[in-house]
């Protein structure tokens, strides 16, 4: 019987610049691109995590974001700031995340955290880069933050964990939705609702890897080969093809980060030497 090859994937937020992944990536990848996954964005939480992103994305041909979780906010002054923005310049960072509030861990203050959103939203649009916001029990708040600004906002809610109303308004203010492995799990109406009523072309689809892996995978490492779960729970959902939710991700995805379809050639490839006698 003749197989049909899996359909084509965006990883839109993994962490592959974690620890769980420092002593078997090549296999990692290797596994996720058998699976349609070949586009991946590797995503920074601090200054650390943020390099590395980038130096994964320059070796392996995959996309960065580099910023600056909430968590460390009280860590946070100008000379981290910097360091960031030098870090965003880099050619294969295509988004600042993550960013964000997060209410739920509360490991820096609030003020402090919104006046670090607040830093990184301005850097985001003077560099003119789409963000990556990671929200957790805030959602009042952000929506304040964010709507001071105005509504054409460029960016994503990852991994989104909210209402189909806090959903709407999200949208209303021009961001993307993107949906994590949790949408797979047996008891999760909220999502699923979120996952029926996101217009296709504002929907992304992430791992957040080796966090949160979907439900044939609980309790393990999850990996971007484990997109393909997600996504078909959510082209369920929805009563659509799954290759329609593939494409349309897909498509998003790039149309958000401004890339286009052909994974960056990794570091080795652009310096390897042309040697004639
Ligand atoms: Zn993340």
């Amino acid at each position: 019987m003749e197989r049909t090859p899996p359909p084509e994937l965006f990883d839109s937020h993994t962490h592959l610049n974690e620890a769980a992944f420092s002593g078997d990536l090549p296999a990692v990848l290797e596994r996720a691109r058998q699976q349609g996954v070949r586009e991946m964005l590797v995503v920074g939480y601090d200054l650390p995590s943020s390099a590395y992103a980038v130096s994964l994305a320059r070796k392996y041909g995959l996309y960065a974001a580099v910023g600056i979780q909430p968590h460390y906010a009280h860590q946070t002054g100008p000379r981290e700031l910097a360091r960031l923005e030098e870090l965003a310049r880099d050619p294969r960072v295509v988004a600042l995340g993550e960013i964000g509030l997060d209410y739920y861990r509360d490991r820096s203050p609030r003020p402090q955290q919104r006046r670090l959103l607040g830093e990184l939203l301005s850097l985001a649009r003077a560099l003119d880069l789409p963000v990556v916001i990671h929200c957790r029990e805030a959602f009042a708040d952000l929506l304040e933050d964010l709507g001071r600004e105005g509504k054409g906002w460029r960016g994503v809610m990852h991994c989104f964990s909210g209402t189909v109303e806090q959903a709407r308004d999200f949208l209303a203010l021009g961001l993307h939705l993107s949906l994590a492995g949790p949408v797979t799990y047996p008891r999760a109406p909220k999502l699923w609702r979120v996952a029926q009523e996101v217009p296709l072309e504002r929907l992304l689809l992430e791992t957040d890897c080796p966090w949160l892996p979907p439900q044939p995978h609980r309790g393990e490492r999850n990996e971007p080969a484990y997109l393909i779960y997600t996504a078909a729970r959510v082209a369920e959902l929805r009563q659509e093809p799954l290759e329609a939710v593939a494409q349309a991700t897909c498509r998003n995805a790039r149309a958000l980060f401004r890339v286009d379809g052909r994974p960056p050639v990794s570091f080795s490839e652009e310096v390897r030497p042309v040697s004639r006698p």
